[in-house]
C-alpha cells in the first residue's frame, strides 16, 4: 500500500490536501494524473449507466438540499452514531460495529507487540484492574462487561460511555452570521434575569441561532433522486421501471479514517436509483448485483479480486430487505466498493409524507393487485446500486500496479500501472528519439492528430528514451508511439505497447487510427 501512496504523490496522481500546511486530515487532491483517471472512470460509469441505456436518465443535483429532505430521510435524527472509547489502546468506533461479546465471557486482549501489552498492562493494573496476565503481546484475564461488546481493535472491555456524534456537515445559509444574534440573546438574559438563568439556557440558546439557519452538505447522493423523482419521471415520461444516475460529492465526518483515500471525509459517488413495480425488487436486485460486478471487471478490475457479498441481518438497514456488496480484495483486505441496496418504497413514503406531495407512479396497463381491475397507482420500490468513484480509483491503482523484477543480465525491472486503456491518464506518449533532425516536428504533427480526435496524448522530448518509456510505465500510458530516423525515410514510427513492451513498425499515417482501434478492443 505504501508503494502506491508514494507513487500517487511522485507521478501527480493524489496529493494530501494543503500539505504545505502539513496537511488536512482525511482530504486529499487529485493532480494532473489523478484527476484524468478520475474523470475517466466517471466517465464510463456514465456510459454503461445512462448512455448506453433508454431506461436510465441523469441528474446533478445541489449538494446542499433542503433541510426538511435529511429530516425526511432520517439523517438528522439518526445520523449520529453511537461512539465509543478503548481506555486500552485509544481507538474510537462504533459501538453498534463492534465484536460481540457475553457478559462474562473471556476477553483476551491483542496488542500490536510485546512493548505495548506490558504498557497496556502497567496501565490496568493503575485502573484498579488486577488479576490479569501478559503472554507475549496478548493480556489476559479481563471478562466481557454488561455492554455485550469489546473493543474493536484490541478486543478490550475497558470502554468509555457511548456519546452520539452527528455525522453530517453543518453549514449555515445567508449572509448574516446567526452568532450575532446569540450574542446579543446571551447579553439580554446575562441582564435581565442574571448568570444563574444564563446557564441553564445557553445550550438552547446556541442551538436555536444555529438551527435557524442551519443547513448540511449532503451526506449521499440518493435524496436528490427521491426528491426529483416526479419532476424526472414527467418531464421524460419515464415508464417504471427506470432509473435516475447521479455522480457528485458527498460529506461525512467519518470517525474513522483510514486507507489513503478510501475512507475520507469528502468523497465521491456514483449512483442509481431504479424504480420497480412493488413485488419485482427482488429480480432488479439480482440484476442490478450481477450488472454492477461485471462492470467492475469490464473496467479492468480482475475477476478473483472481486465478490459479491449477501448483508447479514445485522448489518442490513433498518428499511433494506435485502443488499449484496460488491467487494474489491484491496491491500487491507475485502473491503466496499459498491452498495447494491433494495430500499423498498422507504424513501418515497417518507417524503410523501413530510412533503405531503404524493410522489406515486400510475400504470395504465398494469392490473391493480387489490381491485383486479386494470390501472394501478402505486409507489414504486427502488433498487440503488451505490458506487464510490474516489474507491473505485483506488481499487484501480492497487489492481494495476505492478513491479516487474529484473532480468538474469539484472535489467529491465520497473514499475508498471496496467490501468485499462480507456482509464489510463495518458492513451499515447508522442516521443522523439532525439532532440533534432526533424524527429520533434514530426512527433508534435502526431500529437497534433491525437489532440485534434480527442484522444488524450503526451508529447514527451525530456530525458533518455529509455528513461521517458519508464514515466509513461507509471503512470499507465498504454502505447508510446518514437519517431526515429527512419521515420523520414519510410514515414513510419515505433508502436510500444505497455503490457509486454513489444515494439512494432506502423505508419505514421495510420497511428492514430491504430491506437483508437485499440482503445475501442480493450
Ligand atoms: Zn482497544
Amino acid at each position: 500500500m505504501q508503494s502506491i501512496v508514494s507513487l500517487c504523490k511522485r507521478r501527480g496522481f493524489v496529493y494530501q490536501s494543503s500539505e504545505i500546511y502539513g496537511g488536512l486530515k482525511s482530504a486529499y487532491d487529485y493532480g494532473p494524473m489523478g484527476v484524468e483517471l478520475k474523470r475517466n472512470l466517471m466517465n464510463e460509469w456514465w456510459t454503461s449507466m445512462v448512455h448506453s441505456r433508454e431506461d436510465v436518465v441523469g441528474l446533478d443535483a445541489s449538494i446542499i438540499m433542503h433541510p426538511n429532505v435529511w429530516k425526511a430521510s432520517g439523517h438528522l435524527s439518526s445520523f449520529s452514531d453511537p461512539l465509543v472509547d478503548c481506555k486500552v489502546c485509544g481507538e474510537r468506533f462504533r459501538a453498534d460495529k463492534a465484536p460481540k461479546a457475553e457478559e462474562g465471557a473471556d476477553a483476551p486482549m491483542e496488542l500490536p507487540d510485546k512493548g505495548k501489552a506490558k504498557a497496556a498492562l502497567d496501565k490496568l493494573e493503575k485502573m484498579g484492574e488486577a488479576g490479569l496476565t501478559r503472554n507475549g503481546k496478548s493480556v489476559l484475564g479481563a471478562k466481557a462487561g454488561d455492554r455485550g461488546y469489546v473493543c474493536s481493535v484490541c478486543g478490550s472491555p475497558f470502554l468509555s460511555e457511548e456519546r452520539q456524534f452527528n455525522l453530517m456537515f453543518r453549514s449555515s445559509l445567508g449572509p448574516v452570521d446567526p452568532m450575532g444574534a446569540a450574542a446579543d440573546k446571551i447579553k439580554a438574559v446575562l441582564n435581565e434575569q442574571g448568570p444563574e438563568a444564563l446557564q441553564a439556557s445557553l445550550r438552547k440558546i446556541l442551538e436555536d441561532a444555529v438551527q435557524s439557519t442551519a443547513v448540511y452538505l449532503r451526506p449521499e447522493t440518493a435524496q436528490a433522486m427521491f426528491v426529483n423523482f416526479l419532476n424526472v419521471q414527467q418531464s421524460l415520461s419515464m415508464k417504471v421501471p427506470f432509473g435516475i444516475a447521479q455522480m457528485g460529492k458527498s460529506f461525512r465526518n467519518e470517525v474513522t479514517v483510514e486507507h489513503f483515500i478510501f475512507r475520507s471525509c469528502e468523497f465521491e459517488q456514483m449512483e442509481m436509483e431504479y424504480f420497480v413495480q412493488p413485488g419485482t425488487s427482488e429480480k432488479w436486485l439480482e440484476h442490478w448485483s450481477q450488472a454492477r460486478m461485471d462492470w467492475w471487471q469490464k473496467i479492468g478490475l480482475s475477476k478473483d479480486k472481486l465478490r459479491l457479498r449477501a448483508h447479514e441481518s445485522d448489518e442490513l438497514a433498518h428499511y433494506s430487505p435485502a443488499t449484496n456488496d460488491v467487494e474489491y480484495l484491496f491491500p487491507w483486505g475485502w473491503d466496499e466498493l459498491e452498495g447494491v441496496a433494495s430500499r423498498t418504497d422507504y424513501d418515497l413514503t417518507a417524503h410523501t409524507n413530510a412533503s405531503k406531495k404524493k410522489l406515486q407512479y400510475f400504470d395504465p396497463e398494469a392490473t391493480n393487485p387489490e381491485t383486479g381491475k386494470k390501472g394501478w397507482r402505486y409507489l414504486p420500490h427502488v433498487i440503488a446500486p451505490a458506487a464510490g468513484a474516489t474507491r473505485g480509483l483506488l481499487a484501480a491503482l492497487c489492481d494495476a500496479y505492478d513491479e516487474e523484477p529484473a532480468d538474469a543480465d539484472g535489467k529491465g525491472a520497473r514499475t508498471v500501472l496496467r490501468l485499462h486503456p480507456r482509464l489510463a491518464p495518458i492513451k499515447a506518449g508522442i516521443l522523439p528519439l532525439v532532440k533534432k533532425e526533424g524527429m520533434p516536428e514530426v512527433a508534435r504533427r502526431i500529437a497534433d492528430d491525437f489532440f485534434k480526435a480527442g484522444v488524450t496524448a503526451k508529447y514527451d522530448e525530456q530525458h533518455a528514451i529509455g528513461k521517458r518509456y519508464a514515466r509513461h510505465d507509471e503512470v499507465g500510458t498504454p502505447y508510446c508511439l518514437t519517431v526515429d530516423g527512419d521515420t523520414a525515410k519510410d514515414e513510419t514510427v515505433t508502436i510500444r505497447y505497455r503490457d509486454d513492451r513489444r515494439q512494432e513498425r506502423i505508419k505514421v499515417s495510420e497511428a492514430l487510427e491504430v491506437v483508437k482501434k485499440a482503445l475501442a478492443d480493450a
